[in-house]
């Protein structure tokens, strides 16, 4: 375990970034931490990269001050790489290189550690939970209560999937004790779609395909429609657990065309697939009910090798 508060102690310069196409719990754990910082060293200089997150985290205190790290040029006393390996970072990988000391908190299995110091622990539902578990709760406010929350119904599906611990139960007990509107922020950022999202999730959803004898689900959206549609990536969020929803479906593959013409291909499974495993044959990562990737492939190429190796499994 990372000893934060020493850590921080003399530190004058703070970076602090996460992956590319941030989800609900790079965000949360990136805003949660920076808002700590704020709190607990304000003579200190704290800020945060990422890509621009999506309209639905701008509840979260000071989200606007997030920045694009592309022409920034800062050597850090600490930076930290949350919720992923310093190659996920994008444009703030230089950062994270250049820093005096790097810290990686992150929950996926496929990192190995990346920092200086590394608090990766797989079997937590999330890296917000690791956030949590390393603050000093005087420090803590309402703000930075929410945003902690968020990343973690995000990333349990609110606290359903089985990365949902007694533990993750009681981290979450102790931040809606903060008074924040809780059933609110759920609708607002986790169920709520814009009549895009739910045109494009429909339309997936009627050209869905099923293989091996009903056990994998099968949706795309292709880049051409991507640009007819005006969709960014985070519009096609929760397709893919849609698809694994199917009776009978064990996993479910999701696949978006890039302007490069590769795919984001994102898998989910139920029970006993290991989407981790076969998402590494791809150089991707995640967690074992919940993984992606990017192939240099055409869809159906993709979705033939992805089987094989599902067909593997079951
Ligand atoms: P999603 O399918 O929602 O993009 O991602 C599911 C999980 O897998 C997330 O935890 C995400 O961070 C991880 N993931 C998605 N794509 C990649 C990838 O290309 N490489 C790695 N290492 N992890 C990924
Ligand atoms: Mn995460």
């Amino acid at each position: 375990m990372v000893n934060l508060s020493k850590e921080l102690e003399n530190a004058k310069t703070i970076g602090i970034s996460g992956h590319i196409r941030p989800d609900g719990d790079c965000i949360g754990s990136v805003m949660g931490l920076f808002l700590y910082i704020k709190n607990s060293k304000p003579d200190a200089t704290v800020r945060a990269f990422l890509e621009e997150p999506a309209d639905i985290f701008d509840c979260i205190k000071e989200v606007e001050e997030i920045e694009n790290a592309e022409n920034v040029d800062e050597e850090f006393d600490i930076f930290f790489c949350l919720d992923c390996d310093k190659t996920r970072l994008g444009a703030a990988e230089h950062l994270f290189d250049a820093a005096k000391t790097t810290i990686n908190i992150d929950h996926h299995v496929s990192n190995p550690g990346c920092g200086d110091y590394n608090y990766i622990v797989p079997k937590a539902s999330s890296t917000c939970e690791l956030i949590f578990d390393l603050l000093d709760k005087k420090y803590i406010d309402k703000d930075i209560a929410m945003a902690l929350y968020i990343g973690i119904i995000h990333d349990t599906g609110v606290m359903q999937y089985s990365n949902t611990s007694p533990k993750t139960l009681r981290i979450v007990a102790d931040l809606v004790e903060y008074g924040f509107d809780f059933p609110r922020l759920i609708d607002e950022t986790f169920y709520e779609k814009s009549l895009l999202q739910t045109q494009i999730s429909a339309k997936v959803m009627a050209d869905c395909k099923l293989f091996l004898n009903g056990k994998v689900a099968f949706g795309k959206v292709d880049y051409e429609t991507m640009q007819s549609m005006g969709l960014k990536s985070y519009d096609l969020d929760g397709i893919v657990n849609q698809l694994r929803l199917i009776k009978g479906v064990e996993a479910s593959v999701f696949m978006y065309g890039l302007e490069n013409g590769d795919n984001k291909v994102s898998l989910r499974s139920r029970s006993y697939v290991d989407v981790a495993k076969i998402c590494q044959n791809f150089k991707g990562g995640g967690h074992v009910r919940a993984a992606g990737c990017t192939v240099s492939m055409d869809a159906e190429s993709a979705l033939k090798e992805i089987l094989k190796l599902i067909e593997e499994q079951i």
